[in-house]
């Protein structure tokens, strides 16, 4: 069976250049990048090159760059790294209702150890206003940390705009970057962030490996202690192999990046169009202001997750915000915060498009789609009520 996989919001495949530069780092030059001696000064040199790579991607300084086990890990050192910094200074957050879990999670998680978070809300489309942020700054605001791009319907925030909001109020300013990078440009200075966050995975690189970017001068405590790498910020024996992979991941996904996005771009805009001449098909998010290769649609009268499981039978991968495949009762946060009923959240389908799909590919997912649809709707108590020909007498 053929196997079509529009899901690269969830993971990427390693690029095989990728896997090409990591592979003597596991057996000829598997040294530790402490060591003095040769083997050591080998995989130091690989793990240096590496942060000249991603600094240089960023428009950082080789110094601002702590590798981390991936995105998650990122945010966390980010978030919790300020709060333990400058907790004597106050104990408010601004983040915003739509962020990935690794961020609002770990708000959450300080909301009941005595500090005060501000959920910004978003509109229709999942934006944040800037007017907000700066609104919900107080005195005792240590920490605004606001998504660049939106992992479920792809929606690029403001961040340069909130970057100068929060520097004029000497706000440390955090944003999680891990969707954009590849996809759109990312310069730490014209974005005017203190922290970002970056995971390889999510741009043809191996998981498990991520970078928290620290701006120079930012006042940040480590989270995790032991010996002195990466500046004591994440100690830990260096994964080297996997960061030369994020070295050479990043300097692929940034170069041509229009080119490389313009393909996609014309994918989404023929899968857009094909899904929504489909009867009660409607797009969520911004139909322009969203990152390339992101779809997100709400089918009505059918559920996300079997829509999933059907779609799965042709060999096409996707992903839902319904309950179900985000693990618990409640469907996605982020299409109940810009406003979708439980009902359009249950019903929603993200596609998301990478380097390797073909208009072909999208051509036979749009083929396949209509008569799961119509299958799963004749199954639907609601739809046969609002298609039923009404009894005369
Ligand atoms: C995937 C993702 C993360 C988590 O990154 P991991 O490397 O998987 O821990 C964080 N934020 C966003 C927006 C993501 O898409």
């Amino acid at each position: 069976m053929r196997r079509i996989y529009l899901d690269h919001a969830a993971t990427t495949p390693v690029n095989p250049e990728v896997i090409a530069a990591m592979l003597p780092y596991f057996h000829n030059n598997f040294g530790n990048p402490s060591s003095v001696h040769g083997f050591g000064r080998e995989a130091r040199k690989a793990v240096d090159e590496a942060r000249e790579k991603v600094a240089k991607a960023i428009g950082a300084d080789v110094r601002e760059i702590v590798f981390t086990s991936g995105g998650t890990e990122a945010d966390n050192l980010a978030i919790q790294g300020i709060v333990l910094a400058k907790q004597d200074k106050g104990k408010h957050i601004v983040t915003s209702a739509i962020e990935h879990h690794a961020v609002i999670d770990t708000c959450g998680f300080l909301g009941t150890q005595g500090f005060e978070v501000t959920y910004l809300p978003v509109d229709e489309y999942g934006l944040v206003t800037p007017a907000d942020v700066l609104a919900a700054i107080r005195p005792d605001t240590i920490l605004i940390t606001i998504m660049h791009a939106n992992n479920e319907m792809g929606t690029v925030q403001p961040i340069a705009e909130i970057g100068k909001i929060a520097r004029a109020h000497g706000i440390t300013f955090h944003t999680d970057a891990v969707q954009s990078i590849g996809s759109i440009p990312v310069d730490v200075n014209e974005l005017n962030v203190d922290l970002l966050s970056l995971s390889a995975h999510k741009f043809y690189g191996p998981k498990g490996i991520g970078v928290l970017y620290i701006r120079k001068g930012t006042k940040i405590k480590p989270v995790t202690h032991g010996g002195g790498q990466e500046r004591k910020y994440r100690p830990g024996t260096e994964n080297h192999a996997s960061i030369v992979g994020l070295g050479k991941a990043i300097e692929l996904a940034t170069t041509n990046l229009v080119e490389k996005q313009s393909k996609i771009r014309m994918l989404r805009h023929r899968l857009i169009a094909g899904l929504l001449a489909i009867p009660e098909v409607k797009l969520n998010g911004h139909p322009e202001q969203r990152l390339s290769g992101n779809v997100n649609v709400s089918i009505r009268y059918v559920e996300g997750e079997s829509l999933i499981l059907s779609l799965d039978m042709k060999g096409v991968a996707v992903s839902s915000g319904s309950a179900c495949t985000s693990g618990s009762l409640d469907p996605s946060h982020v299409l109940l915060a810009m406003g979708l009923s439980h009902e359009e959240a249950h019903g929603s389908l993200r596609l998301t498009l990478g380097h390797d799909n073909t208009e072909e590919e999208v051509d036979y997912v749009l083929s396949v789609l209509p008569e799961i649809i119509e299958r799963l709707r004749k199954m639907s108590p609601l739809y046969s009520q609002r298609y039923s020909i009404p009894v005369r007498t």
